[in-house]
C-alpha cells in the first residue's frame, strides 16, 4: 500500500542541488503527477549562492530562492531550501540531517534526485545524500529535534544528468522514460522563472539559449520513445528500496520502460 500524506494525497519530493535543476530535468514529470492529484514538494540543497558575477552571495541567494519558489508555485508545489553552499556541498552529517528532516516532514511516496554521475560534484553529492536519507529517515536512533521517524522507504529515482551524459561524455541510458509533451509549456514557464540564471549562464558557460538547452535534452529522450519531449529516469533498485515502477503505474501510457541491459550505454 502506498504511503500518503496528511491530506491523503501521494507526495512526490524532488531534492536537487541547485535552483533550476528541477526545471531543467524533471519538471514535466512533476507537472504530470500534479495533474494526477499528487502533492509536489521541491527542495534545493543550496540557494545557488555562487550563481552570479554581479551580486553578493547573500543577494543572489535571495533572488534565486524567490525564483525557485515562483517556479514551484506554477505546479502548486512547496519549495524548501536546505541552505548548503554551492561548490562546498559535503556528504556529511549536517547535510544528511537536513534531508532526513525534510523526508520525515514531507512524507514522500516518491523521491527524485540528481544522477549519481554528472558533470558537477554538487549534483553527484546530492545524489548520494538523498540515497542515504531515504533509507535513514525511518531509523529511530537518528534523533532529530521536532522530527519523528518515517517508516517507509520511498520509491527513489535518479534524474537524467545534464545533457544526458556523464563526465566522460558518455550517454547515460534511461530505464524509465516519461512523455512530457503535453506539459512542456509548464516546464518552460517554470524554467523562465529563473531569470538570474539565464543571464549568468550566458556570461559563465556561454549558454545564451537557456530554454533551448532544456528542450534539447527533452527532445533527445523524446526521440527514444517517438514523443516530442520526454524525461528519463533510473530507479534505485538496491536492497530494501521499493521495486515496483511507480512512475509506470501512475502515468501508464505516458511511460516507456526500457531494458536496463543496454549493451552500448554506460550504467554508472
Ligand atoms: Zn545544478
Amino acid at each position: 500500500m502506498l504511503t500518503k500524506n496528511r491530506d491523503n494525497k501521494k507526495t512526490a519530493l524532488a531534492v536537487v542541488a541547485h535552483p533550476d535543476d528541477v526545471e531543467f530535468i524533471c519538471a514535466g514529470t512533476l507537472a504530470l503527477l500534479k495533474e494526477k492529484g499528487w502533492n509536489i514538494e521541491l527542495a534545493t540543497m543550496t540557494a545557488g549562492d555562487c550563481g552570479s558575477r554581479e551580486c553578493s552571495s547573500e543577494e543572489i541567494s535571495k533572488i534565486r530562492k524567490n525564483e525557485a519558489a515562483k517556479a514551484a508555485k506554477l505546479i502548486d508545489a512547496g519549495y524548501h531550501c536546505l541552505e548548503c553552499k554551492d561548490i562546498f556541498l559535503m556528504y556529511d552529517e549536517p547535510s544528511l540531517i537536513k534531508i532526513i528532516s525534510l523526508i520525515r516532514k514531507t512524507k514522500p511516496t516518491l523521491v527524485l534526485t540528481m544522477s549519481p554521475s554528472c558533470y558537477m560534484v554538487d549534483h553527484e553529492t546530492t545524489s548520494r545524500l538523498v540515497q542515504t536519507a531515504c533509507f535513514a529517515a525511518g531509523i529511530v536512533n537518528i534523533e532529530i529535534e521536532n522530527s519523528v521517524p518515517y517508516f517507509f522507504i520511498p520509491y527513489l529515482y535518479y534524474l537524467d544528468p545534464m545533457e544526458g551524459k556523464d563526465k566522460f561524455g558518455e550517454d547515460i541510458y534511461a530505464s524509465t522514460i516519461v512523455d512530457i509533451s503535453t506539459v512542456m509549456d509548464i516546464k518552460e514557464k517554470m524554467l523562465k522563472c529563473h531569470k538570474s540564471q539565464r543571464d549568468w549562464l550566458s556570461a559563465h558557460h556561454g549558454i545564451d539559449k537557456y530554454v533551448q538547452t532544456m528542450k534539447k535534452l527533452s527532445e533527445k529522450r523524446g526521440s527514444e520513445i517517438s514523443a516530442k519531449y520526454a524525461e528519463g529516469f533510473r530507479q534505485h533498485l538496491g536492497h530494501s528500496y521499493p521495486q515496483e515502477n511507480i512512475l509506470k503505474q501512475e502515468l501508464s501510457d505516458l511511460v516507456v520502460v526500457k531494458n536496463n541491459k543496454v549493451s552500448n550505454s554506460k550504467k554508472i
